[in-house]
């Protein structure tokens, strides 16, 4: 796929916000910090990086979560609009709506014009268009073979001159015939660099053309580059819009697909190889969902919903960390475990806590004991859960009869349960990711 590495970061980033179990700073900070360095990576400008994650810092801070949607979702729906404008928002399809319809294209040497001449042919003739190409590039030997071949693989006429040296009057040779057709291609020679001469070539030809669409090819691998090259060519004929190719070879992809976006041509195909079917139309919802992965991200969200709602964890954790914990907490703690599965999961939904290294073991024994643990709550009275400092040996032996577990098993959980308390009077105020990290490794032992 095209921006693959972006792509990845992106996903990865975005499945982290799916399996929070807390929407906190850290978890935010972390994510636009993911986001910006996803970007810088795909050579998207710096400014434009920065303006863009400030953009989503806002809306998080400004706007409240819209009624029917987890705090999630509204986070993920923020980076996507927020990605979705940074490329320019709407598709700009190209509508043939006259005849002939008339698209010229102009850039560099290289930068694949001949190629997407014959790939939009292809993507015409396939829409029931009649479609010409023309070739005007007389400057290049070979141009206009190469121009023929790519007409007949697209199974469409093209329009060549070998011997004339004025483009201008090329296309006046053809043009009676020209305007029998439905859409008209028209291939313009480049230089190595938008050169005074070069300008003079396309205002004169676009004079003669007065092409509807004015399509400047660049290639993606160029990277921010792209942007000065758009203006120019832009105050040099009023370029309609861009085609971005070489997007399937190159990582800086990125680059050029925003350094263009902020120009006042929008992006309006995707060349992503060298076949004439390499051609995408480009569509800033679309890309940017897949860049996401928005259909895994949407399941990911629906499953974690499922296993504990945000306002059963943000509870859970803001009263664990103002030091109030009682057995019941303990108790809500451990449903909300297992609700969610296990403990690995649990642990993995809390950011930060995914890297911390557990034995496969200990897990399985903390898993078991939760379940006792459960039994053993289950049996107690509403003033020993609140205050378990009033436990004593018959207490005990009662609840370890009506739970059908041992006595040890109740004094255990009390054991951790103190632990806890104490753990938890000392983070008090704390990091809370560290606290539960640490919470985390004392319940191992
Ligand atoms: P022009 O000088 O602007 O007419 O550029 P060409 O159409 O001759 O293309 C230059 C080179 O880029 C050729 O080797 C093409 O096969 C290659 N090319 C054009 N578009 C793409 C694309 O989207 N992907 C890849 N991988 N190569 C492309
Ligand atoms: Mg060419």
């Amino acid at each position: 796929m095209v921006l693959d590495k972006l792509g990845t970061s992106l996903k990865n980033t975005m499945s982290k916000i799916a399996k929070a179990v807390f929407v906190d700073d850290k978890l935010i900070n972390e994510l636009i910090k993911d986001i910006q360095k996803a970007l810088l990576q795909a050579d998207v400008n710096v400014k434009l990086v920065f303006n863009l994650t400030n953009g989503i810092k806002d809306r998080i801070k400004k706007e409240d979560t819209p009624k029917g949607l987890s705090k999630r979702e509204h986070l993920v729906n923020i980076v996507y609009e927020a990605l979705v404008a940074f490329l320019g928002k709407e598709s700009q399809k190209i509508e043939p709506d006259k005849k002939p319809f008339k698209i010229m294209l102009v850039g560099l040497f290289g930068s694949g014009k001949t190629t997407t001449t014959g790939k939009l042919a292809k993507y015409f003739v396939k829409r029931g268009k009649k479609v010409a190409v023309v070739g005007l590039d007389v400057h290049r030997p070979a141009a206009m073979d190469q121009l023929e071949q790519v007409a007949k693989k697209a199974n469409v006429p093209s329009y060549i001159n070998k011997k004339e040296k004025d483009p201008v009057k090329i296309y006046k040779e053809f043009e009676q015939e020209l305007n029998q057709k439905d859409v008209i291609i028209v291939d313009t020679a480049g230089r190595d660099a938008l050169s005074q001469e070069l300008i003079k070539e396309i205002e004169s030809v676009n004079k003669a053309i007065k092409p509807d669409e004015r399509l400047l090819v660049i290639s993606a691998d160029i990277g921010q580059a792209a942007e000065a090259q758009a203006k120019k060519f832009h105050e040099s004929c009023k370029i309609t819009g861009v085609i971005a190719t070489k997007m399937d070879g190159t990582a800086k992809a990125g680059g050029a697909l925003s350094a263009c976006a902020i120009t006042q041509a929008p992006i309006k195909f995707l060349g992503v190889g060298e076949k004439l079917e390499d051609l995408e139309s480009f569509n800033p919802e679309g890309f940017v969902g897949r860049l996401l992965g928005m259909g895994d991200l949407e399941a990911l969200l629906e499953k974690a919903q499922g296993a504990i709602s945000e306002e059963d964890a943000e509870d859970l954790s803001k009263r664990l960390l103002k030091g109030e914990f009682t057995l019941e907490d303990l108790y809500e703690q451990m449903e909300a475990m297992s609700k969610m599965g296990s403990l690995g999961k649990i642990m993995e939904m809390i950011p930060g806590m995914g890297q911390i290294k557990m034995p496969k073991d200990a897990l399985k024994v903390q898993e078991g004991k939760l379940k006792s643990w459960k039994y053993v709550m289950q049996s107690m009275t509403r003033q020993e859960k609140q205050e378990p400092d009033i436990m004593n040996s018959s207490r005990i032996e009662r609840i370890a009869k009506g739970s059908g577990r041992k006595v040890q098993d109740v004094r255990d959980l009390l054991k951790q349960y103190r632990q806890g308390k104490k753990m938890m009077k000392m983070f008090k105020g704390k990091d809370p990711e560290k606290a539960m990290s640490k919470l985390m490794n004392k319940m191992q032992k």
